[in-house]
């Protein structure tokens, strides 16, 4: 009998080199080995006839081996051939023509006689009926394993080297028959679904027909969706039941600023300020999301709380990705907030400054030593920075409130470093990446969400066109216009590697070649390897209006604010992802003048095609977000390793929507009615949420 918590190496049966092909997979124990699910199946009981006709939709079909070959192509390049006959062949059959390219070995493979399960494409070549490397199996006459493998619905695995789809298939079936028979946990509450954890294990490798299949995968995806949910919402929890305080003052101060803008706040602005100013006045710590597209004004909802805050007397920090975002960030806050007597300090890896003079401490230096003595009169208001306030020397002395902005740039667990500490602070985070809301209950499950759903009224058009490399020319007169215009301009390469000198070689070249093209209009170039005080004084001179020009990589992506700046123009534009194009289209359309964002490429293929014509018929980041999840299957988004969560075995984000619903639905209502998990009853749901924090991935170092 094997427990299921039994490591693989134990069973004398697993000969050394598959045990160590399983380990590759990171396969060291039976339900390492159980929860190792298949990725599709094929239905073995009967197969169509050969196909005459190409087809889009790969099929599954079985034959014996009439005759192969191996021919030379190209020169040195192989193409090994494999001709099927379909077993109730008849005058009209077509013959399969299976292809396999520079894959030689697989002469030793297949052989004339043997019979064949494929799967593939069928595509028509010439007169020929071909399939081009299909997956395959050869059948063997084992009529011990038979059952196994053929004559049923046949579960094919994620696939390893040194392991073939049969083998695997073998152990899994042995593993299964010998496992003891101790019940294995259910940890799904009864609305959830009564069925148990041991015969839809069974059943998902071995199911006895399509319902019992899709009801066994509708139980594990389930448990694996509720698990998940429960850790979300204990850590949602577990922020509710810290001690926090209130951190909101009376509103002059907030008052204040408002009149002194020279802009109304969108009815959305107002809203959302309203739901944070809620938050605050409570003293249940606040965790509350502010999503809103690029442009549709964080910073001043953020600003709107540090107000309420500090006027209670206590301290911000506000938390930027990157340095110029930071720098920014303290130079819009100066504008704004020193006129109101705030005092403000940035923080980042390579500067440390504050705007008042604080008469005590002379030197930079000597103020960096003395941060941790000093005292609430004379520190800041509000700390600006990036990560270097994670690791912050400066013990804030009274932690109000904590912004973070470009949360998707961080992880959780650098959200926590900073928030965790008693009593806690109120904590806001904002993103510009609107994601589809099935994933916020997941990748932000534990925060309340406010959505900023409306741009300021004051902007002007966005139009985004795609052009072909060829048409270069045209571009760079219309660009002419628009700096004679003057107005101001971004270009984007795709670097890489930031970190790689070619790519900044690359960088250089390009740049020469733009001042050459728009010369005698002023062009500079930024990237990631620019040196940062130089970075500043390149950035500034570009909101000045002294440089026209910006040569820049991503580095501009989020945040940057130049309303002046009009055209957005990047190059190898298929090399970037449709959400990091709507984040660079960001950076224009911020001022009342009509923006253009031109996306060059010379990539004629229909996966660019696709994606680039979103972004030409929409610039609503929501929009984009779902295509963008459209385009790109099934995968998640922004990868739950991110957001602090185990990463899901059998459940699909997407398609499985309404499970991850009904799991989180059930989830809420257990902590909302024992939020610690105290009761009895509830002990098997503790030991679940402390199983899967042990899965989770801490991205912070
Ligand atoms: P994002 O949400 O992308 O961070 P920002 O906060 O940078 O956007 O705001 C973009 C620009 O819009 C800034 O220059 C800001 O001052 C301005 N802005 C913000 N709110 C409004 C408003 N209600 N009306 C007009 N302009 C606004
Ligand atoms: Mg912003």
């Amino acid at each position: 009998m094997i427990e299921i918590s039994q490591p693989l190496a134990e069973l004398d049966w697993i000969p050394r080199p598959r045990l160590l092909a399983l380990r590759r997979l990171g396969l060291e124990t039976a339900e390492d080995l159980l929860t190792h699910y298949p990725r599709r199946y094929e239905d073995r009981h009967e197969f169509p006839a050969f196909p005459h006709e190409e087809s889009d939709v790969p099929v599954c079909l079985c034959g014996e081996v009439m005759k192969t070959s191996l021919r030379r192509f190209g020169g040195w390049k192989k193409i090994f051939e494999a001709t099927l006959q379909e077993s109730n062949a008849n005058a009209l059959s077509e013959p399969l023509v299976c292809r396999w390219f520079n894959l030689h070995y697989l002469q030793k493979m297949i052989a004339t006689g043997q019979r064949l399960v494929v799967f593939g494409k069928p595509r028509l070549r010439g007169k020929r009926i071909c399939m081009d490397h299909p997956e395959f199996e050869v059948i063997e006459n084992d009529p011990a394993e038979a059952g196994i493998h053929f004559r049923r619905i046949t579960p094919i695995y994620p696939a390893t080297e040194g392991l073939s789809q049969r083998v695997l298939r073998s152990i899994i079936y042995r593993l299964l028959n010998e496992l003891s028979d101790t019940p294995l946990e259910t940890s799904l509450p009864g609305e959830l679904g009564r069925g148990d954890r041991r015969s839809a294990i069974r059943a998902i490798h071995f199911p006895e027909d399509w319902e019992s299949l899709n009801a066994a995968r509708e139980h594990l995806v389930l448990s694996e969706f509720f698990a998940m949910q429960m850790l979300i919402a204990s850590r949602r929890a577990e922020s509710q039941v810290r001690v926090g305080a209130a951190h909101c003052g009376r509103g002059e101060l907030l008052e204040r600023f408002l009149s002194s803008l020279l802009f109304e706040l969108t009815d959305a602005q107002r809203r959302v300020i309203a739901e944070i100013r809620r938050d605050l006045g409570t003293n249940v710590p606040m965790n509350r999301l502010l999503q809103g597209d690029v442009g549709s004004g964080k910073t001043v909802v953020a600003i709107a709380a540090i107000l309420l805050a500090i006027e209670a007397g206590c301290q911000a920090a506000f938390m930027a990705p990157t340095q110029i975002l930071a720098e920014q960030h303290y130079a819009v806050l100066r504008r704004w907030l020193e006129p109101l007597g705030v005092r403000l300090s940035i923080r980042t890896g390579s500067r440390q400054e504050d705007n008042g003079p604080l008469p005590l401490f002379g030197s930079d230096s000597r103020r960096q030593d003395a941060c941790a003595t000093q005292t609430r009169d004379d520190a800041p208001d509000v700390i600006i920075g990036t990560h270097a306030l994670l690791y912050e020397t400066v013990s804030f002395s009274d932690l109000g409130l904590v912004v973070i902005d470009e949360q998707h740039k961080f992880g959780v667990a650098q959200r926590a470093r900073l928030t965790a500490r008693e009593p806690a602070p109120d904590v806001l985070v904002m993103t510009a990446t609107p994601i589809p809301r099935t994933l916020t209950m997941t990748v932000y499950g534990d925060l309340d969400v406010s959505v900023i759903d409306e741009m300021p009224r004051n902007r002007g058009k966005i139009i985004t066109a795609v052009r072909d490399e060829s048409k270069l020319g045209e571009v760079l007169g219309f660009l002419r216009t628009q700096v004679e215009g003057g107005r101001q301009i971004y270009v984007i390469y795709p670097l890489i590697d930031e970190s790689e000198k070619l790519d900044v070689k690359a960088a250089v070249t390009e740049y020469n070649l733009w001042r050459e093209r728009l010369h005698p209009f002023r062009c500079e170039l930024l990237h990631g390897r620019v040196p940062s005080p130089e970075k500043q004084e390149i950035m500034e001179r570009f909101r000045s209006g002294e440089t026209q020009v910006l040569i820049s990589t991503t580095v501009i992506e989020v945040g940057v604010d130049v309303a002046n700046a009009t055209v957005m123009l990047v190059e190898n534009a298929e090399r970037f992802g449709l959400a990091q194009l709507h984040q660079l289209r960001g950076r224009i359309g911020r001022g009342e003048h009509k923006s253009f964002c031109i996306l060059l490429s010379s990539d004629q293929s229909k996966e660019t095609a696709t994606k680039l014509a979103v972004l030409e018929k929409t610039i609503d980041g929501f929009k984009v977000a779902e295509a963008d999840w459209d385009l790109r299957g099934p995968g998640d988004l922004l990868g739950t390793a991110q957001s602090g969560l185990p990463v899901l075995k059998i459940g699909n984000l997407k398609s499985d929507a309404q499970l991850m619903r009904r799991a989180r639905n059930a989830a809420m209502s257990i902590l909302a009615a024992d939020p610690r998990l105290e009761s009895l009853e509830n002990q098997r749901f503790r030991r679940l949420v402390v199983e899967q924090e042990g899965r989770t991935f801490s991205n912070v170092s």
